[in-house]
C-alpha cells in the first residue's frame, strides 16, 4: 500500500506536514501498519480556519453554474478513484470491501451530484406583508451561506458521512475544515485530494488531522460559524458544548429497536434482523441493537435468524465473498465481550456466536434478553442480535422507548393499525416498516430524537444546515 503520506495536512490548498504527533494507522484485520499521518496542532487548526475563512467571501459569490460544474467534475474523479478508496477504507476500519463500495460509489460519490441538483432547485420565498393593511411590501426569504463548516466524523462510514457536510457545503458557497476520524485519516486524505483535484479553489476545503482536542479546538474557534458532527453521544455532549450558540448538527449513538409482532413475516423480519445486527459487523449507529420479538413467533424467529447467522462468512475484509470483518477498535471489542458477560450473568443465553479472536468476534444471537441488562439499554455497536420478548403492542413500544436513544426502529406487521400506532408512538427520528433499521435513503431526512442527536442531515435539510435565513424586506409604496 502507498497511501501514506507526511505531508498530511491540507491547509489553504497546499499540503503540509501535521506539527503534531505521529498517528500510525493499522489494518484491524492482521494489524499490519498501512501508514501514517502527522497531526494537527492547535496552531495548525487555527490556520486552516483562518485559510477556509478567508476563502469564504470569494467562494460565496462564485457563481452556482460554477460550484455545480466542480462537483460535477468531482464526481467523475470520484468515481475514477472510487475502488482504491475503497480498499484504503477496508484496511484501515476493516469493513467489507462490498460495504467499502456501497460507501464510496452509492453514498460518497453520488452526495456530489445530488448536492448539484439540490443547490440548482434551492429555492427561497416571497411573502405577503401581514403587519399593515396596504399591499406595498414584500419580504423575501434566502437562505445564505452560512461561513465556515466544521465538519467531524466518526470511523464506520469515513468518507460519506464528512462528505455529505464538505460536499453540501461547498456547493451552497461555504467554506469547510474537515477533521477525520484518527482511526481512518489515509482515506480522507485521498477524498481530499479528489476535492483539490477537482478544482474547489484554495481555502474552500481544509483537513487537520489528530483527536478529540484537533476537534475540540475546531469547534471552539471562533471563525467557525457552524459544527456538523457525527460521533458518539458522548462527544456530542462535549461538542455542544463547545459550540455555544454555534449553529450544529449533532448526528450521535443510537440503540435501535426492531420489533416484531405475531403477525410478521418472519422470514423477511429475519432478513431485515441480519442486515440490522450484522452489516458492518454491527458498528452502525442505525444498527438493530435490540430484537423485541411477539413470544408467540419467537421460537419460529429465532430458529429463522440462527440458521442464517449460522450462514454469515466472516473473515478478510477484503476477501469478496466475505459478509463480515473484524470490529475496528479494541474498545468496541471491549464493550461487545462485556455487554455479552453481563448479560448472561443476568440470565440470557448465547444461542450461536459468543466467541471472539483477535479483532474478529463471530456473529452472536442473544436470547432471554431483558430491560435491566446492559446489552438492552447501551449502544454496543458490535455483532449481537439482543432477542427480548413482549406480550402485547403497548409493552413493546414502551421498551422501545425507554432508552436515553432515538436513532431509528423498525416494526415488522401486517396489520396497518398496528404499524401506524407503533409509527406515531416510537420516539425515534425515523421508523421503518416492514424494513430493517439499517436502511436509509440519501433524499429523506436523518437524524435522530433524544440522546441520538440534534438536527437533521442530508439533501434539503443539510442544506438547512448549513445556511443563514435572511429575511429581506421591499417596501414598494412611494
Ligand atoms: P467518537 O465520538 O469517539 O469520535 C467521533 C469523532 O469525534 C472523531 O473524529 C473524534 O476524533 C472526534 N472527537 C473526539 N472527541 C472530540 C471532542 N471533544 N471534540 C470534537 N471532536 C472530538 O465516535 P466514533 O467511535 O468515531 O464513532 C462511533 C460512534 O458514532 C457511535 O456512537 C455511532 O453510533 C456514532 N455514529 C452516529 C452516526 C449518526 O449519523 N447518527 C453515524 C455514524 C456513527
Amino acid at each position: 500500500m502507498a497511501v501514506a503520506t507526511r505531508e498530511s495536512t491540507f491547509i489553504g490548498g497546499a499540503w503540509v506536514s501535521g506539527d503534531g504527533e505521529e498517528i500510525e494507522v493499522r489494518s484491524p484485520a492482521s494489524g499490519e501498519l498501512l501508514g501514517s499521518v502527522t497531526g494537527s496542532t492547535p496552531a495548525q487548526v487555527d490556520a486552516a480556519v483562518r485559510a477556509a475563512a478567508d476563502a469564504f467571501p470569494a467562494w460565496r459569490r462564485v457563481s452556482l453554474l460554477e460550484r455545480v460544474d466542480l462537483c460535477r467534475r468531482a464526481f467523475t474523479i470520484c468515481m475514477e478513484r472510487a475502488e482504491d478508496i475503497a480498499q484504503t477504507i477496508s484496511r484501515e476500519v476493516g469493513k467489507t470491501i462490498r460495504e467499502s463500495r456501497e460507501e464510496m460509489i452509492e453514498y460518497t460519490a453520488d452526495h456530489f451530484r445530488r448536492a448539484a441538483e439540490d443547490v440548482l432547485r434551492h429555492a427561497g420565498q416571497v411573502l405577503p406583508s401581514t403587519q399593515e393593511r396596504t399591499n406595498d411590501k414584500r419580504i423575501v426569504v434566502v437562505q445564505e451561506p452560512i461561513g465556515v463548516v466544521a465538519a467531524i466524523s466518526p470511523w464506520n462510514f469515513p468518507v460519506d458521512i464528512a462528505g455529505i457536510p464538505i460536499v453540501y457545503g461547498l456547493a451552497v458557497g461555504c467554506t469547510v475544515v474537515w477533521k477525520p476520524s484518527e482511526q481512518a485519516p489515509l482515506c480522507a486524505n485521498m477524498f481530499a485530494e479528489v476535492l483539490a483535484d477537482a478544482g474547489f479553489p484554495a481555502g474552500t476545503v481544509n483537513v487537520v488531522h489528530g483527536g478529540g482536542e484537533t476537534g475540540s479546538a475546531l469547534v471552539r474557534h471562533p471563525d467557525v460559524a457552524s459544527v456538523v458532527f457525527t460521533g458518539s453521544t458522548r462527544t456530542g455532549e462535549q461538542v455542544a458544548r463547545d459550540a455555544g450558540i454555534k449553529n450544529r448538527v449533532l448526528e450521535l449513538g443510537g440503540n435501535g429497536p426492531q420489533i416484531v409482532l405475531a403477525d410478521a413475516n418472519l422470514e423477511k423480519a429475519a432478513d431485515a434482523a441480519i442486515v440490522g445486527c450484522f452489516y458492518l459487523a454491527g458498528q452502525c449507529c442505525t444498527a438493530a441493537e435490540r430484537i423485541l420479538v411477539h413470544e408467540s413467533v419467537k421460537d419460529e424467529f429465532v430458529a429463522a435468524l440462527v440458521e442464517r447467522t449460522k450462514a454469515l462468512r466472516v473473515g478478510d475484509p477484503l476477501d469478496e465473498e466475505t459478509d463480515m470483518g473484524p470490529l475496528c477498535t479494541s474498545e468496541v471489542l471491549e464493550r461487545t465481550r462485556e455487554h455479552i458477560e453481563d448479560a448472561v450473568a443476568k440470565g440470557a443465553r448465547i444461542v450461536v456466536g459468543g466467541g471472539h479472536e483477535g479483532a474478529y468476534h463471530e456473529p452472536t444471537v442473544l436470547d432471554g434478553v431483558t430491560s435491566e441488562m446492559r446489552i438492552a439499554r447501551e449502544e454496543t455497536f458490535g455483532p449481537v442480535a439482543p432477542i427480548m420478548t413482549f406480550h402485547e403492542l403497548d409493552e413493546a413500544l414502551a421498551i422501545a422507548n425507554e432508552t436515553e436513544y432515538g436513532l431509528t426502529a423498525a416494526v415488522f406487521t401486517r396489520s396497518l393499525h398496528d404499524a401506524w400506532h407503533a409509527a406515531e408512538e416510537l420516539r425515534h427520528g425515523t421508523v421503518h416498516i416492514n424494513e430493517t433499521t439499517n436502511y436509509w435513503d440519501q433524499l429523506a431526512p436523518f437524524g435522530g430524537a433524544k440522546a441520538s442527536g440534534a438536527g437533521r442531515e442530508l439533501a434539503g435539510w443539510i442544506i438547512d444546515a448549513l445556511t443563514e435565513t435572511k429575511q429581506i424586506t421591499f417596501d414598494l409604496g412611494d
